[in-house]
């Protein structure tokens, strides 16, 4: 019997350890993770860089107050905003505390303005931002808000429907706030042209746009951010699994020109920002923004996408789709993908569902050329016992 509340379905699988891309079972068998905590180890299990950092970071201070300096956040801090279009950070410990600090961060602006009714923020229907009682209703999913009352100040348009995204805007509409990549939604790519036509509107508009890259973020689409490639710059990001490669970290990324509301009082989290999570966030920026590490992931990305793709063309009967970008990977298949996920598991490949009958493969960042032979290989073979 567990005493913990059954939230969860979990699978009937637990892990002792963990090394790089695989994942070792309470009862010994040897996993290839492909679901990396959903997206969250990117460096994989047990890197040594980052194990040396904990060890050595835990000897010397854990946590302090955010009324005192905190050197180590200074400097990820100033990492983040050199490598980006970012200004400012504020530290938060998960998702969807970082999704709400950027409601917050756009709200307060048009309040500091003295706009105070600018408080709407527009979003994606059925998109993810977290399981808050604010993100759930920006999320505008039936299935996560059922049974939770009403938090209102949020308005939702159907994804790539560009004549209700302009019709949804109002006087009081504060920002769009999007995934670039849905993760949650089926692992679905806003394109380019696509983002540069949001930053039209919103500045045509006078409001401001929200990039989610909880998911998408931190190299995990081959560029630092993957709204990078389309050139726009948005306001404000909220970023976080990936950042701390599988340590809690959440961060809002905002302009200078945003970031004027929030004055002292306005906003605060008492874990936020600790030294040993900074100490963490330093390390993991260090390796994952770097030029060789992002070719390396594109590289990677290329070659398990013509894999995907090759087996798309010998199984038209299960995969409908390949999506994604870098190595945030969707196999959408025609029908449910429940069983197809069972098989790969059984094969030792864990991978997670998202919407749309997508397979969700989130190798770690630094995954090996013959790791992704072998998820091809099992991809295949599971394939080929279903057809
Ligand atoms: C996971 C996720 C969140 C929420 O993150 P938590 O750490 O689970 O709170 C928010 N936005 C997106 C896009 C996500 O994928």
């Amino acid at each position: 019997m567990s005493y913990l509340a059954k939230n969860y379905k979990r699978k009937k699988i637990s892990f002792k350890h963990g090394k790089g891309s695989y994942l070792f079972s309470t009862d010994g068998k040897k996993y290839l993770d492909m679901v990396s905590g959903i997206a969250v180890n990117s460096l994989g299990h047990a890197h040594p860089k980052l194990v040396k950092t904990i060890r050595y970071q835990s000897n010397k201070l854990w946590h302090v107050s955010n009324a005192f300096q905190i050197p180590e956040g200074e400097k990820l801090a100033k990492k983040l905003c050199k490598k980006t279009f970012a200004d400012y950070v504020i530290f938060q410990n998960s998702g969807a505390e970082a999704t709400e600090a950027a409601i917050k961060v756009a709200r307060r602006y048009f309040y500091s303005i003295g706009k105070p009714n600018k408080t709407r923020i527009l979003c994606i229907k059925n998109s993810f931002h977290g399981r808050t009682l604010a993100t759930i209703f920006a999320s505008g999913s039936k299935k996560m808000t059922e049974g939770f009352g009403h938090v209102g100040g949020f308005d939702h348009f159907t994804f790539g429907d560009h004549e209700s995204l302009k019709r949804k805007i109002t006087k009081n509409t504060a920002a769009i706030m999007v995934e670039t990549i849905m993760g949650e939604g089926g692992i679905k790519v806003i394109p380019d042209w696509c983002l540069k036509e949001l930053r039209k509107l919103c500045d045509k508009k006078k409001i401001l746009l929200i990039l989610d890259e909880v998911q998408c973020g931190i190299s995990r689409s081959g560029d630092f951010f993957a709204f990078e490639k389309s050139k726009v710059k948005p306001d404000i990001v909220p970023i976080a699994k990936g950042i701390g490669g599988g340590f809690p970290i959440g961060a809002v990324l905002m302009n200078k020109k945003v970031a004027v509301g929030m004055i002292p009082g306005t906003h605060g989290s008492t874990f936020g920002g600790n030294p040993l999570a900074m100490a963490i966030g330093n390390t993991v920026m260090d390796i994952v923004s770097t030029k060789k590490f992002l070719d390396q992931v594109k590289k990677s990305s290329k070659y398990f996408f013509s894999n995907l793709n090759k087996l798309k063309e010998k199984y038209p009967n299960i995969i409908k789709d390949i999506r994604g970008r870098g190595l945030l990977i969707g196999i959408q298949l025609h029908t449910d993908q429940t069983n197809f996920i069972k098989k790969l598991m059984h094969n030792r490949l864990l991978t997670i569902r998202a919407a749309e009958n997508v397979v969700r493969i989130l190798p770690p960042l630094n995954v090996k050329k013959n790791e992704i032979d072998t998820a091809i290989k099992i991809i295949e073979k599971v394939c080929s016992q279903i057809k």
